[in-house]
């Protein structure tokens, strides 16, 4: 989310966002769509380059603050999002955004990603998924289906996987949306939603991995594999519409139907996790969950200056030990 004073001065472009590092991610790779979607989205948002911050973990996706010409910091396996919550808190004038995959964020690296979710810091997650470990070479991640055969499952995964979109709508987060890498126009419109969006935004973007899990995305990338949402719209696609029966939501033939109107805004997230586990061979793609609710960073510095008006600027320790 943003609060930030806008920049002055003549409109930015893609080539000052792009820094001068080769990029090193294999031919073919997902990847270099989602960065060339956010150098051209950034300079829309009217910041200057210096309050803005790309946190990482590891992994393929990680290498990203390395080609964008803002600030950033490839920083240590699961633990983005918990080095952005301490820079989103002391810094109110940067605009934080944290890039991640499906083995940084939902394995190793779980835990940080649950919490921020809960507390709604205020920062941009962009949740690169191939259902692969790639930097590795091609193990099963969280989000593998079951049954892949990689080179840590010869026989066949026998886990269960992560929906990264229902795993965040648990964790009640108060943006949640998800995108395909291929899809430049709707990535964009979805990165700057996310992007103005106040509290923790999660977005999972669908990434072929070209080298060790081609085409997991492959029905997704047709418009008969994927139904967009759009806030107050019926959900429906081509022949299809998601009607709710008995509590239950499903897809049927698109004459005669009632379909469901998309309400990203519901406070109750309920019907936007149902249609996150939609079943029948489309996948939902756009903004599940759009609300309102205070950030964490704002109440945490909220708190700092109630206690600095009450007792007065000092130092740490006589701020803590109180009014004397
Ligand atoms: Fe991209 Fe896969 Fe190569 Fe990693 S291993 S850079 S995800 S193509
Ligand atoms: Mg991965």
């Amino acid at each position: 989310g943003l609060s930030l004073v806008p920049l002055a001065g003549k409109p930015q472009n893609r080539k000052e966002y792009t820094s001068d590092q080769e990029v090193r991610w294999c031919p073919g790779c997902g990847d270099y769509a989602v960065l060339a979607a956010v150098q051209g989205m950034l300079p829309t948002l009217g910041l200057r380059r210096e309050n803005i911050a790309f946190i990482s973990g590891i992994g393929c996706s990680s290498r990203f603050p390395y080609y964008l010409d803002t600030y950033g910091m490839h920083s240590i396996h699961g633990r983005a999002p918990s080095i952005a919550t301490g820079l989103a808190v002391s810094r109110p004038d940067l605009s934080v955004w944290v890039v991640t995959g499906d083995g940084d964020a939902l394995s190793i690296g779980g835990n940080h990603l649950m919490h921020a979710l809960r507390r709604n810091v205020n920062m941009t997650i962009l949740l690169f998924n191939n259902r692969i470990y790639g930097l590795t070479k091609g193990q099963y991640s969280p989000t593998s289906t079951p049954g892949k055969v990689t080179k840590s499952t010869p026989a066949g995964s026998i886990d269960h996987a992560f929906n990264p979109v229902s795993l965040a709508l648990g964790a009640e987060a108060s943006f949640v949306a998800r995108t395909v890498d291929s899809d430049r126009a709707h990535l964009t419109s979805v990165l700057l939603a996310a992007a103005q969006h106040r509290g923790t935004s999660l977005v999972e973007i669908y990434q072929n991995c070209p080298i060790f899990n081609d085409d997991a995305f492959a029905a997704e990338k047709t418009p008969q594999g994927v139904l967009r949402l759009e806030h107050g719209q019926p959900v429906t696609a081509g022949d299809w519409a998601v009607v709710e029966e008995g509590g239950r939501l499903s897809l049927s033939p698109l004459a005669g139907a009632a379909p469901i109107i998309h309400d990203a805004q519901a406070p109750d997230p309920s019907r936007a996790f149902a249609l996150s586990r939609l079943a029948g061979g489309m996948t939902p793609v756009g903004i599940f969950r759009q609300v309102e609710r205070p950030a964490y960073d704002d109440e945490a510095r909220a708190q700092v200056a109630t206690a600095i008006s009450s007792r007065g600027r000092g130092d740490l320790d006589s701020l803590l030990r109180g009014p004397d």
